[in-house]
């Protein structure tokens, strides 16, 4: 299955998850354009390096996801969009009643209102084209909740939301929307709240894996990147065609407790 002559935008794809999506999707021959908020050399040589290793066209395209004209810009600069990822994510962990509202704001713009954003702006370039996939990387948390993340539960089980309506906007097209749903991914993002989880329960950074994070994942293992664009490569082959408005989980059964 190969996706040569296809251009894939994933938001967020400086680092971790969509990094790894914008890899796998390269490798399957889509053209990628690489985001996020920064504008420095090593973005740029990160496109670079997915050039020389695959061979396809490769951009670094900056954008604020918290900002809605930069999510439309980054399509339009973009100039064309088979494939949409919609990735960009941050995280805050507080109790409600502590929540700042700031935090709050930025997660629901960035994990959420993003993702409407760039599927308004791509959706007339896949109409165009005859041809279009959405996937939106959302979560566990999309599904499932957790204390204490208020703001990203809220904005996951949002975008599980967003991706059924797209699907049900675009089911008469060659269009399909649906989200993958990861458990614990070994990431920046997921190294962040170590810290502050080992300060919470007074545990060691293995036992804060172990017992914490991956107690909820039955497999006992994280998932990985690959694995991730692996699920994303699948979800724009002609076999997942009729497969739409729905959600794929990669969390090692976490949604079967
Ligand atoms: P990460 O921190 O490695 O990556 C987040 C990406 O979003 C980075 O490239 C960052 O630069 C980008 N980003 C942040 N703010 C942005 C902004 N304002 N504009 C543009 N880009 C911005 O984290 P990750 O774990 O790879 O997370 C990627 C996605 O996967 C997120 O949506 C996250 O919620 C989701 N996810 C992660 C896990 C996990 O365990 N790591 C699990 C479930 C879902």
């Amino acid at each position: 299955m190969k996706l040569h002559g296809k251009t894939a935008i994933i938001t967020g794809s400086n680092s971790g998850i969509g990094l790894g999506v914008a890899r796998e999707l390269a490798r399957a021959g889509a053209d990628v354009v690489l985001n996020s908020f920064t504008d420095r050399d090593e973005d740029h040589a990160l496109a670079e390096r997915i050039a020389a290793e695959t061979g396809v066209t490769a951009r670094y395209i900056r954008a604020d996801m918290s900002k809605g004209a930069d999510c439309r810009a980054l399509i339009e600069q973009a100039g064309r969009c088979d494939i949409l990822v919609n990735n960009a994510g941050i995280q805050h962990v507080s109790p409600i009643d502590e929540f700042p509202t700031d935090k709050w704001d930025a997660i629901v713009a960035i994990n959420l209102t993003s993702a409407f954003h760039t599927t308004a702006a791509a959706l007339p370039m896949m109409r165009r084209a005859g041809w279009g996939r959405v996937v939106n990387i959302a979560s566990a948390h999309g599904l499932t909740a957790s204390p204490y993340k208020s703001a990203y539960v809220a904005a996951k089980h949002g975008i599980v939301g967003l991706t059924k309506v797209t699907a049900l906007e675009t089911a008469e097209e060659p269009i399909t929307a649906n989200a993958i749903c990861p458990g614990y991914v070994l990431t920046p993002l997921v190294e962040a709240q170590i810290p502050d989880t080992m300060k919470k329960y007074a545990m060691s950074r293995e036992d804060v894996i172990k017992k914490v994070m991956l107690e909820r994942q039955p497999s006992r293992e994280f998932a990985t990147v690959e694995q991730l664009g692996g699920t994303t490569v699948f979800l724009c082959s002609d076999a997942a065609a009729q497969i739409t408005g729905t959600t794929i989980s990669v969390d090692g059964g976490w949604t079967a407790l």
